[in-house]
């Protein structure tokens, strides 16, 4: 079997027409506007989802606060972790369901969606659940002077922020939703999610899941709408904190409107234009085929995925030449397509933006192979592969967040570093050599928030993930996302 048959579930799902998803239930939204999810794999409309006004938005933060002084307050860490881990079960059984409806709002082929968007997110629910019982302060002896023989102790408190705004992309929806909710739940808080208007759907089931792992009513809430509506989620007072994912222009917006709300804390996760680098005794062959599993997966729409390749001047012409061949052979086809390699981009605006790209290509670069759109229904185009024309390339300066990757000969380690470097962002990068005494000098001189060796674009949830220069501010994963979603309380005893 290669093409998957829709689950009834999937179907029934689809055809309700959604609100959001408030205090455990379906709110209809006020304001009469709604939004059309559409197929990318033949541009055809999917659902339709009630848009929220601005009462809801008052309604679902104000229901996240009352069940973050009520319910949720009440229940105690190692309650909080098997609620957590009851709930990545329920991901789980009804994974294909989920894979499904992502799958056909976003167009990531099914068995990513399994992999990924069920799996992984699976993995880190319960990574998160076992940071629950691990909040943990210290215990500190303060130096005031002692008049009459007292005493004195200070401790630390990890106490839950509050409210979180999760604002949400489209390309992993579940999945970035998911380690929103994990890191708010496993410390406390509560959280009213935004999802992007291309991929709304997913999230509101995932709620529905929330509420039969046993999770209150209120902890988990969803709201659609378009970026306004995430703004005018920022600014309500009951918002603590703001967790968002998304291109650095918006996340730059969110950031000043988290400041000019109430000193809002903000977390931000953003874009990249990661580079990969493969050094002159690379294996050839195994980067050919490493390369494609990272810059071109989901189609190259991943945040931490490399778009700019720098290959040593001696191997650039066999490594280039069988990268476009392998490229040549990947199988095109629907996302539910358990065969296919490769789908079409997640909508039409992206489709737009990227064969702006692609014009730009054919008039200022050497293509080496793809660059163009692909006859047939749906947002599907070419994996492409051009050379660098100059430092000052927009291919090179400016994130696609497409299945282009740009190639950039290099000739020393030091105009390696200096190229690398030579961009605002900062979210990840990568080193192809077996020379591991060269790949730990440079790994130190490489500014990114994760450096890999001999791969990219794998994530981890016991492993820090985020951006430095552009790309982002905060950490997820690790024991690291605890100093984002909770404050640091000092206690003082005299005795
Ligand atoms: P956007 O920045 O366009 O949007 C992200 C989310 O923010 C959407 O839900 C969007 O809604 C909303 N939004 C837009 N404007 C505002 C605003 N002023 N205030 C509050 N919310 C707003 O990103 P995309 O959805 O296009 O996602 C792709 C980007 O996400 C890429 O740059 C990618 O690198 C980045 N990304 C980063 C990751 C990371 O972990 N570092 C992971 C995944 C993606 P609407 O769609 O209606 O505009």
């Amino acid at each position: 079997m290669s093409e998957n048959k829709i689950l009834p579930a999937v179907s029934v799902f689809l055809g309700k027409g959604y609100s959001h998803f408030i205090d455990g239930a379906y709110l209809p939204g006020a304001s009469g506007q709604t939004i059309d999810v559409i197929n990318p794999d033949n541009g055809a409309t999917l659902a339709t989802v009630q848009e929220a006004s601005a009462a809801e938005i008052t309604q679902a933060v104000a229901s996240a606060r009352r069940a973050f002084k009520g319910t949720w307050a009440a229940v105690s860490p190692a309650q909080r972790a098997l609620l957590i881990n009851r709930f990545a079960d329920l991901i789980e059984t009804h994974g294909e369901e989920l894979a499904q409806l992502e799958s056909l709002c976003s167009g990531k082929s099914i068995q990513l969606e399994r992999m990924l968007e069920i799996g992984f997110s699976a993995t880190s629910l319960r990574h998160y659940a076992g940071s629950a019982t691990r909040l943990n302060g210290e215990t500190i002896t303060p130096s005031f002077p002692s008049m009459m023989g007292e005493q004195y102790t200070a401790f630390t408190r990890r106490e839950p922020v509050g409210v979180v705004a999760g604002i949400v992309p489209w390309n992993f929806a579940i999945m970035i939703g998911l380690w929103k909710i994990g890191a708010a739940l496993a410390t406390g808080c509560t959280i009213v999610l935004k999802p992007s208007p291309f991929t709304p759907l997913s999230l509101l089931r995932v709620a529905e899941l929330a509420i039969e792992a046993g999770i209150p009513a209120g902890v988990v809430n969803v709201l659609n709408g378009g970026g306004q509506l995430g703004q005018t989620l920022i600014n309500d007072p009951d918002i603590a904190k703001v967790s968002f994912t998304g291109s650095v222009p918006t996340g730059i917006e969110v950031g000043k409107a988290a400041m000019a709300a109430n000193l809002t804390r903000v977390s931000l996760e953003l874009g990249g234009k990661n580079a990969a680098a493969l050094l002159a005794d690379v294996d050839i062959d195994a980067a050919v085929g490493g390369i494609i599993q990272t810059s071109y997966v989901h189609q190259g729409q991943v945040c931490a995925a490399p778009e700019r390749l720098y290959v040593h001047r001696s191997i650039v012409e066999p490594f280039t030449r069988k990268l476009a061949a392998a490229l040549q052979q990947l199988k095109i086809g629907s996302p539910l397509d358990e065969t296919a390699q490769f789908g079409p981009l997640s909508n039409a605006a992206h489709l737009d933006k990227v064969m702006g790209y692609f014009k730009h290509a054919a008039e200022h670069n050497t293509v080496i192979c793809g660059g163009k759109r692909i006859e047939r229904p749906g947002y599907y185009v070419e994996p492409t592969v051009v050379l660098a024309n100059g430092a000052q390339d927009p291919l090179l300066r400016e994130e696609i967040f497409g299945p282009i990757l740009t190639v950039v000969p290099f000739d020393t380690d030091d105009e390696l570093v200096t190229c690398m470097n030579d961009t605002p962002y900062g979210l990840t990068a990568s080193v192809w050599t077996n020379d591991l005494s060269r790949a730990l000098r440079l790994i130190p001189q490489i500014e990114a928030g994760t450096v890999y060796l001999n791969m990219h674009t794998f994530l981890d949830p016991a492993v820090p993930f985020g951006g430095v220069k552009a790309s982002g501010i905060g950490r997820e994963f690790g024991s690291a996302f605890i100093d984002d979603y909770t404050e640091l309380k000092s206690v003082i005893v005299r005795y």
